[in-house]
């Protein structure tokens, strides 16, 4: 159970607990919807961006503790950045969660994304995580559309 419980660290379950920016947006230059069939996950995400730097993130929608969290920290880690910086951290991130980022030793600079690192132990759950990541790049590549991880 050693691994599992770092899965759900306190990060985690705080996020998962009282979610930040997690609310509709009015007035979104950009609204995406997010879905994991595999768990149910279902968000929508909401964005207002000022050129290439994303002033604002929310989101809404329902889902398991590890994609809520993510969600939240996401939005946490992205606000106020250009979408090249939110790129580079979903890199991160994805290498963090699928077990790559310690032969590849790049995690500096996660902050609380760090916190998902025991995902990695859990493929099933990799879904998860990523779901809210590949819905910003969906919105930042001004697709309005509905992401499927399937
Ligand atoms: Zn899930």
């Amino acid at each position: 159970m050693e691994a599992l419980r770092e899965l759900y660290q306190e990060v985690i379950l705080d996020h998962n607990r009282s979610p930040r920016n997690f609310r509709v947006m009015e007035g979104a230059d950009r609204k995406v919807e997010g879905y994991n069939p595999l768990c149910g996950d279902h968000y929508t995400l909401f964005l207002k961006l000022d050129g290439d730097i994303i002033r604002d993130i929310s989101f809404s929608g329902t889902g398991c503790a590890i994609s809520k969290a993510s969600a939240s920290v996401m939005t946490l880690s992205v606000k106020g950045k250009s979408k090249s910086d939110a790129d580079v951290l979903f890199r991160q991130f994805r290498e963090l969660v699928t077990g790559g980022l310690e032969r590849s030793g790049s995690g500096n600079g996660l902050g609380k994304l760090a916190a998902f690192s025991g995902v990695s132990e859990f493929p099933a759950r990799v879904k998860c995580a990523t779901l809210p990541w590949h819905t910003l790049q969906a919105a930042l590549e001004s697709r309005e559309a509905v992401v499927s991880t399937e």
